[in-house]
């Protein structure tokens, strides 16, 4: 059985988190997402409220493609 671990960094601060199920068992996470976004079909991760209410706001200034 696979385990998945994933990840990500927050695009508005740029701070990096680990989202996995695994985390919560081990218990050896470095930061831990507190909000997610969906835009253009991809979910963003936050650190934070902030970030996320940033994000939202304007998503196309965090978002480059
Ligand atoms: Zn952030």
């Amino acid at each position: 059985m696979a385990q998945e671990r994933i990840e990500a960094k927050c695009p508005v601060c740029g701070r990096e988190m680990e989202v996995s199920d695994v985390g919560k068992l081990y218990g050896a996470v470095a930061a831990k997402p507190r909000a997610t976004s969906t835009y253009k079909d991809k979910t963003y991760y936050f650190d934070s409220k902030a970030c996320k209410k940033e994000f939202d706001e304007s998503p196309q200034k965090f978002v480059k493609e």
